[in-house]
């Protein structure tokens, strides 16, 4: 069959990896991506196509015989692009608009947890600044203030004091996030560690699909501004079997139940963020798609065939599979990125030694490159994760590293010590 991949980071290269070995294609057919990227070129058909332009990505698929359509990144999804899809016959991964609320739309989040009773942060919902401001008398500091809609990681602010928290409320009322800080959230405080818990499901059925810790903030030692994420490591030992349990019986299931039982079904991956509290795992947040950079070591680590997974959950044909198989190691991924990362990356730094970086059986995904002639070269804030696997956190990070040493990019940096609160962990 034909697939169509969205997407340009270094998720949707970990995808298209994992895509191109699928017995999907071993009728011939073609993995094609758009807009991609020069590394996902090495492994599917680049195709120029404006993904907000549902019309003619259907238009695409139909001229191509495209069956099936994979989509990485949230914003498509949230915008419907799966909905008009479904319509004209092709298969998707991915949820339609109404159940991609879930990352849409904080408070929509925050009202299902209520319907279905989900541990989670107790919220108030403000549609003012004057609301904001008088609910704040409901909480302690850190006030965590969040943007309902999208704002691309940027919308939320854990305030120390009551002043930083008006501030921060003032500039979200005040447009600074557009229509995305229209409506604010402010929720209570949680205090714990926090991974990331993923599953896949066709609507009914559900299925554990791995889980990651990242590294959100710039620095080492996790300090300084938040990014995209600095770096990735799967699986995470702290959501012990216990645990994994109950995020899949409190916080997961009753999610998918009851989205279905209100007629709009999710299918797709659920990526829930989760707090792990002394009360148990809460959660803090959903995504509608594989986390970047979570994706790439998930993809690392993944030896089921993942087109059939994926086309399981859109045909709605979940419970007809195997348990998805993980290998037992710890895949480990780095980021580097443009220095000036996140403020004001520099574009155009020149990349080599990729093959070198990848003698060893590490895998470079690019996530902001572009091509000037044969010059491979940086075109975004995060630009290559660098993934290596190991029997341990500390052999995967060592692996890791050794590779990011052989890649030659002078105007990029990256953070030395992805992995360090497990390292610890493992050395105790
Ligand atoms: P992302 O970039 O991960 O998609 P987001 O902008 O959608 O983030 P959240 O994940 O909801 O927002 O929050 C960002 C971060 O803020 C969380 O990863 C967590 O560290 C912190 N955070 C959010 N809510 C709470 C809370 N209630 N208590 C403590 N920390 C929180």
């Amino acid at each position: 069959m034909n697939i169509l991949l969205l997407g340009s980071g270094g998720r949707e290269h970990a995808l298209a990896w994992k895509l191109a070995q699928s017995r999907l294609l071993a009728d011939g057919g073609t993995l094609y991506a758009a807009p991609g990227n020069p590394g996902i070129a090495e492994f599917a058909q680049l195709v120029k196509l404006d993904v907000t332009d549902h019309a003619a990505v259907t238009a695409f698929c139909d001229a191509q015989g495209v069956d099936f359509v994979v989509v990485g990144p949230e914003a498509p999804l949230v915008d419907g692009l799966a909905d008009t899809l479904r319509a004209a016959g092709i298969a998707v991964f991915g949820p339609s608009k109404e159940a991609a609320q879930l990352e849409g739309s904080k408070y929509f989040t925050k009202a299902l947890c209520d319907r279905a009773g989900i541990p989670t942060a107790g919220y108030a919902r403000t549609t003012s600044l004057e609301q904001a401001i008088g609910a704040l008398d409901g909480f302690a500091p850190p006030y965590v203030l969040k943007a309902d809609g999208l704002a691309a990681g940027k919308g939320v602010v854990i305030a120390a004091d009551r002043a930083e928290a008006e501030a921060a409320l003032a500039d979200m009322f005040g447009g600074s996030l557009g229509a995305a800080g229209a409506e604010v959230v402010i929720e209570e405080f949680m205090e714990g560690e926090e991974a990331s818990f993923f599953a896949i499901t066709d609507g009914i059925t559900i299925m554990a699909f791995g889980s990651a810790q990242d590294h959100k903030r710039v620095g080492e030692g996790d300090t300084g501004p938040n990014t995209g994420g600095m770096g990735a490591y799967s699986p995470a030992r702290v959501l012990t079997p216990d645990i994994r349990a109950k995020a899949l019986t409190d916080i997961i299931a009753p999610t998918v139940q009851t989205l279905a039982s209100e007629g709009r079904p999710y299918s797709g991956v659920l990526y829930a963020g989760l707090m792990l509290t002394d009360e148990g795992p809460k959660l803090v947040e959903y995504n509608c798609r594989f986390g970047d950079p979570e994706c790439q070591v998930l993809m690392m680590r993944l030896e089921s065939d993942l087109g059939e997974y994926l086309l399981a959950c859109a045909e709605n044909s979940l419970a007809t599979m195997p348990p998805v198989k993980f290998s037992g190691d710890t895949a480990l991924t780095v980021v580097l990125a443009a220095d000036g990362y996140p403020d004001t990356p520099q574009k155009g730094g020149t990349i080599d030694n990729i093959a070198a970086a990848q003698a060893d059986g590490a895998r470079v995904f690019h996530a902001g490159t572009a091509l000037q002639g044969d010059q491979l070269v940086a075109n975004g804030g995060r630009v290559l994760n660098v993934t290596a696997r190991g029997a341990s956190v500390g052999e995967a990070q060592a692996a890791a590293y050794r590779a990011v040493d052989a890649v030659e990019f002078p105007s990029g940096f990256c953070r030395r010590d992805i992995g360090w609160r497990e390292v610890a962990r493992e050395q105790q």
